[in-house]
């Protein structure tokens, strides 16, 4: 089963990928958690990645595909896999499109998690005194919900034209959207095909 998450910064799709992920035994692969890996191993790519992250700005697409392609090439993925994160512009649907073809694993699944912005400001600000990451602070999480919208909403319309895009109601209990992913998934959802 391989599935694209896709939801603006709070919308719960890291969340809702690590259920996933114990649902239906494949690895959460999450763009995100491997630049904050590299920036707290203090790594070159890291160096690079910090302050563009810091600033709720994009870091460059060569090094997110790059980063994407090593992580994909380790076993796990080979029974499928949950992206969170990526792609998060045209330009990474693309190269999406080119690498999975060149592996030939074609996507199962693309789902949209619908929130809306004022539900999403109120989320972040709260794991922001959680959590305390940098790149929660309400005028970086405002920006990057922009980024969001100009960038993201191009990667919606791409795979709706496709008809792989699939959307789902992020509002409610963590479980409640589980379900309803769970509900939208193909059939061989839970096998590793
Ligand atoms: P996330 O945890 O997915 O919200 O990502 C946190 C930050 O990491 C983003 O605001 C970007 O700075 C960076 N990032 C994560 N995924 C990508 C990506 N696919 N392309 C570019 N930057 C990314």
């Amino acid at each position: 089963m391989r599935l694209v998450l896709i939801g603006a910064p709070g919308s719960g799709k890291g969340t809702q990928a690590e259920r996933l992920t114990v649902a239906l035994g494949i690895p959460h692969i999450s763009t995100g958690n491997l630049l904050r890996a590299a920036v707290a191993a203090g790594t070159k790519l890291g160096r690079e990645a910090k302050a563009v992250m810091e600033a709720g700005k994009l870091v460059s697409d060569e090094i997110v595909l790059g980063m994407l392609e090593q992580r994909l090439a380790e076993p796990d993925a080979e029974a499928g896999f949950i992206l969170d994160g990526y792609p998060r512009n045209l330009a990474q649907a693309d190269a999406l499109d080119r690498l999975l073809e060149r592996l030939a694993q074609p996507l199962d699944s693309v789902v949209l998690i619908e929130v809306p912005d004022q539900v999403i400001i109120d989320r972040v600000e709260s794991r922001f005194r959680i959590e305390g990451r940098a790149d929660d602070d309400p005028e970086t999480v405002r920006h990057r919900l922009s980024v969001y919208a100009e960038q993201t909403a191009p990667v919606v319309a791409h795979y709706r034209a496709l008809g792989e895009l699939q959307m789902v109601d992020g509002v409610g209990s963590v479980d409640a959207v589980l379900a309803r992913i769970m509900a939208i998934l193909p059939a061989s959802a839970g096998t590793t095909d």
